[in-house]
């Protein structure tokens, strides 16, 4: 399977992290491309720190929920907090959240794929767009590209 991953964090050396995030992301399959690294303003919460997103790509055997698994074994091994505070966003290290894979849906409580709220941000859809434009949303019948254009 081929799935986008979408990387975010806004505290510490958000970069640094990225990159030993990536290593141990690879280490599930392969990883043939990576964005660049883009800077964001916080999203629906206050924040002081800027965050930092890119897409990267992974193709692996791994079943998508497998696959959750292991992100989120990555997410706690590289020292995220907890969510939410009062239902708040705060403040994280790392996040890592499935965009697509392939063309397929998964709707279970645990995942959505597509990320349901992907077309509506553009920290997730800017660096997707550098290398997977082309990339189909199979619920809403665009291309990354395309829903990115979408939100002007
Ligand atoms: P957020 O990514 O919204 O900032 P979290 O990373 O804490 O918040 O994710 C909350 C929950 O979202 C996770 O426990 C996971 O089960 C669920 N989830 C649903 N769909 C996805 C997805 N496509 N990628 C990652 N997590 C997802
Ligand atoms: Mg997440």
């Amino acid at each position: 399977m081929r799935y986008i991953l979408s990387l975010g964090g806004n505290l510490g050396d958000v970069e640094a992290t990225m990159r030993s995030a990536i290593r141990r992301i690879a280490m599930l399959g392969i990883v043939p491309l990576e964005s660049k690294v883009y800077e964001s303003e916080p999203w629906g919460f206050e924040a002081k720190e800027r965050f930092k997103n890119m897409t990267i790509e992974l193709d692996t055997g791994l079943e998508p929920l497998a696959l959750l698994d292991e992100l989120q074994r990555i997410e706690r091994e590289m020292g995220r907090d907890h969510k939410t505070i009062d239902g708040q966003y705060q403040s994280r290290n790392i996040d890592i959240d499935i965009l697509l894979c392939d063309e397929r849906v998964v709707d279970t409580e645990r995942l959505t794929i597509p990320h349901k709220l992907m077309h509506l941000r553009e920290f997730a859809l800017a660096p997707t767009a550098e290398h997977w434009a082309d990339w189909w949303h199979p619920i809403l019948g665009k291309t990354v590209g395309e829903l990115l254009a979408q939100l002007g």
